[in-house]
């Protein structure tokens, strides 16, 4: 028992009514899973493009555990709910009684089913809500082909909740089977198998024999068209867009095997890729057997496939070890970003992996001034009451990656990988803490190499602020050269056309613009974008730097392909930061803010909301 717990224990026996479980469970969550946990979900649902909904029911598969409970919690958004049944033990079919609390906006609307029994099913019949968190319903004109809408859906972290009623924590894992009718000439694929031949009459059958937390549920439906990539790997887009990224994504089956010989087999099946339309609000969401892709990761030169690492790399950090609650996100994506360089170099060589890493790192470096110092840790101490303590979201991937990495270099890896692929192991298809992972530490890697990381010094990375000064950083060779060149051009002894750019990668460029952000004069960044045509790369990721590079030196020419570039991408990750930094004198701002009018509709509704919450600040 840890000390939290025992404060928890104390509280219950002083307040009576409330448990100490009650209190340990997931904070986002309404469900009791110490009373009930969801074995299966089946979803039976009707795609209604007009109306902007599914409609159907959902039934779960349930395991009491406390065979005193007659109530089942479940968590909703904005469904209506019409009626719900309960299973006898003789297999019929008989109404329940529920009610369904005030909405909350955080955490959504809880709903109790009353029960005289314990059921081993309960089917819920509603409908979602046009507005539904999770859903993105796109119009004919939102897509490539103009011609068929598209919707998509994003679940994590807690918006599950909002197109079906379930017990939506990480703490829970269930298989899942569903039945969903869409209109004619869309495809439906699903987190699950997905079968590329199938034709949709009479609906679409989907199957997830491996049991996965709610956030990873998903769905996605549009015109689609499937393109194989190796004997396991392939990729979903629309027509239109299907030879770019079949193209794009060569290397994934030899990223998968890359992986695989790291941390051992892939466990899911199918590695399918799926790619949305530009509104998607993320560059990839990790679904099982069907990762979710925004289109600004076609770059149309492969420069930017370590987004499908990552992806990847979740199937086993996340996925198949799982974060218990969102408070430890880090064993998340922190383990995740620290597999994903791993994969690079087995791929691609040590020297792109360390450019990778050194730009990692110093973005890490740099965002820590726009963060509140106790959102730094990588897991507040506090006990799981409250989203508001959680680290920054952002931060935690770099973060823990670093973590792992120290804890690598001075183990060296013939110690740290079967540490870590031990770690995949033993937890696979669990949910874990944060302690739990200090335990394991413990047990297989400090007690026999003690001198790797002290105690204090641990406690130092996951609960201070900031990154250790102990922190080793990645120098490479090759981005010292950049910084010497970068220097001269600054100071003007290096013209702009003398800039010998034709052996640049991506990452280099993603560097310079870096580093000459706040310090290039509009002059300079017109040289170089009439001289490189940088305003216009297909690379989103280098675009994204020199136009916010350009905002803050007040460089205008970039105008015309800054508002295509906001008109066309939602990732909050690019255009939150480029609104930012339009709001910092007024004509910027009233330019930023007529672009962000026009292109509101576009974005997923996580994006519009950040967009008007940046805009809005002061
Ligand atoms: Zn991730």
């Amino acid at each position: 028992m840890n000390q939290t717990s025992i404060l928890r224990a104390a509280i219950s026996l002083a307040f009576g009514a409330i448990s100490a479980q009650a209190l340990a469970l997931d904070p986002l969550s309404y469900s009791r899973y110490d009373q009930v946990k969801t074995r299966d979900v089946h979803i039976d649902l009707k795609a209604d493009f007009a109306k902007k909904t599914l409609s159907g029911f959902a039934e779960l598969s349930l395991d009491w555990i406390d065979k005193s409970a007659r109530t089942l919690d479940l968590d909703t958004r904005e469904l209506t709910i019409s009626k719900i049944e309960g299973q006898t033990d003789n297999g019929a079919w008989r109404k329940l009684s529920f009610t369904l609390d005030k909405l909350d906006e955080e955490k959504g609307q809880a709903l109790h089913i009353t029960l005289a029994s314990q059921p081993q099913k309960v089917r819920i019949y509603y409908r979602t809500a046009p507005t539904a968190s999770a859903l993105q319903w796109l119009a004919p004109v939102q897509t490539m082909s103009g011609k068929r809408p598209f919707m998509f859906s994003q679940s994590e972290s807690i918006d599950a909740r909002s197109w079906v009623p379930l017990q939506d924590t990480p703490a829970v894992r269930f298989t899942y089977s569903a039945h969903i009718a869409a209109p004619q000439g869309l495809r439906v694929v699903m987190s699950a198998e997905n079968d590329p031949k199938a034709t949709g009459k009479g609906g679409w059958n989907f199957k997830m024999p491996q049991a996965i937390p709610s956030y990873l549920l998903a769905i996605g439906i549009g015109e689609l068209e499937m393109r194989s990539l190796g004997p396991r790997t392939g990729v979903y887009a629309e027509p239109k867009r299907i030879d770019a990224a079949a193209y794009e994504f060569a290397d994934t089956e030899k990223m998968v095997s890359a992986a695989e010989s790291l941390y051992g087999p892939y466990r899911w099946g199918r590695y399918d890729m799926l790619v949305l339309p530009p509104s998607f609000p993320f560059g990839g969401m990790e679904n099982p057997r069907m990762t979710f892709l925004t289109p600004t990761m076609i770059a149309g030169d492969r420069s930017l496939v370590d987004l499908i690492a990552h992806e990847l790399a979740h199937s086993w950090s996340g996925n198949l070890v799982t974060n218990a609650s969102w408070k430890h996100f880090w064993l998340n994506e922190g383990f995740t970003t620290y597999v994903t360089t791993r994969i690079i170099e087995s791929l691609y060589g040590p020297e792109e992996a360390d450019m990778n890493l050194q730009v990692e790192q110093e973005e890490a470096i740099a965002s820590l001034a726009k963060i509140e110092p106790a959102k730094q840790a990588l897991v507040s101490r506090d006990a799981d009451t409250s989203s508001a303590s959680y680290a920054d979201e952002g931060l935690v991937y770099p973060k823990g990656a670093w973590l792992l990495r120290t804890l690598e270099q001075r183990a060296g890896r013939a110690v740290f990988d079967p540490f870590l692929r031990g770690w995949f192991d033993q937890h696979a298809m669990q949910s874990v803490t944060t302690d739990e992972f200090v335990d394991y530490l413990r047990k297989n890697l400090l007690a026999q190499h003690p001198a790797v990381m002290s105690e204090a010094e641990l406690d130092e990375w996951l609960h201070a602020p900031g990154i250790p000064a102990s922190a080793p950083r990645v120098k490479s060779a090759r981005l010292a050269a950049l910084d010497t060149v970068r220097a001269a051009w600054l100071d003007g002894s290096l013209p702009t056309a003398k800039l010998d750019t034709k052996a640049w990668k991506a990452i280099e460029w993603i560097k310079f613009m870096n580093d000459i952000d706040n310090k290039a004069t509009a002059a300079q960044l017109k040289e170089l974008d009439e001289q490189f045509k940088v305003g216009k790369t297909g690379n989103n990721e280098v675009a994204f730097r020199f136009y916010r590079a350009s905002i803050h030196a007040g460089y205008r020419g970039i105008r015309e392909p800054l508002r295509a570039f906001l008109m066309s991408v939602g990732r909050q990750r690019f255009v939150v930061p480029l609104y930012t930094g339009l709001r910092a004198n007024a004509e910027d701002k009233a330019w930023g803010e007529a672009v962000f009018k026009q292109a509101r509709e576009r974005y997923h509704p996580a994006t519009q909301k950040s967009v008007a919450k940046a805009m809005s600040e002061k």
